[in-house]
């Protein structure tokens, strides 16, 4: 069973990894960036992936991924370890630019791949729902209705789910004016993974 699992999440990470999809939108040649393995613990749902790592091909390898990381208090070896983590963003391609930010994550790419690929991750312990695209999916009817709500009512998605702002050097305006997120959500956090890793 696991052996049919990983051959069956290899055929679909190789379909992916051809999607053109949203070839015609982008404006520039689609570059899926994910990892996934089958005995992945945690699930890093981030939006989509930026400029650099578009150009890098290596999910969060920026000034966002260096920060979850701290956040996680996670070393590289493990967070690019898929059989611990899987970095799954709500769109696999980087959306392009919308005004003096990123574009949403394209919406054919959770209709295309996210129901196919998130049953063969069935060891998945916890969910990190980062920023509002990956809230709106995972937290459904338990949305709080803003990301500061969410991340406020933090205890009660654990152990499985757990909302986080996006790490982005734009919200360190965010992280500054609620301190508690550092003081009472970090811990929680790197408890939870403590107990999965
Ligand atoms: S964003 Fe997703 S659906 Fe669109 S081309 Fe990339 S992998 Fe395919």
């Amino acid at each position: 069973m696991a052996g049919s699992n990983r051959c069956e999440l290899d055929r679909l990470l190789r379909q992916i990894e051809a999607c053109r999809l949203c070839a015609g939108v982008l404006g520039h040649e689609p570059r899926p960036v994910l990892q996934a393995g089958t005995g992945a613990r945690i699930l890093v749902a981030g939006q989509a992936p930026g400029r650099k790592v578009h150009e890098s091909g290596v999910p969060w390898d920026d000034a966002s991924g260096r920060r979850l990381r701290d956040w996680l208090q996670m070393d590289e070896a493990t967070f690019y370890d898929p059989q611990k983590v899987a970095l799954v963003p709500m769109g696999f391609c980087y959306p392009g630019k919308a005004g003096s930010g990123d574009a949403p994550p394209r919406r054919e790419c959770r209709a295309a791949w996210h129901p196919r690929l998130l049953p063969l991750l069935p060891d998945i312990g916890l969910v990190l729902a980062i920023g509002q695209y990956a809230q709106s999916y995972y937290l459904g009817d338990r949305h709080k209705g803003s990301l500061t709500a969410n991340l406020r009512a933090w205890r009660e998605f654990l152990p499985g789910l757990l909302p986080l702002p996006h790490p982005s050097p734009r919200n360190v305006a965010w992280f500054k004016a609620n301190p508690w997120f550092e003081g009472e959500v970090l811990p929680g956090l790197r408890a939870r993974v403590g107990e999965l890793l």
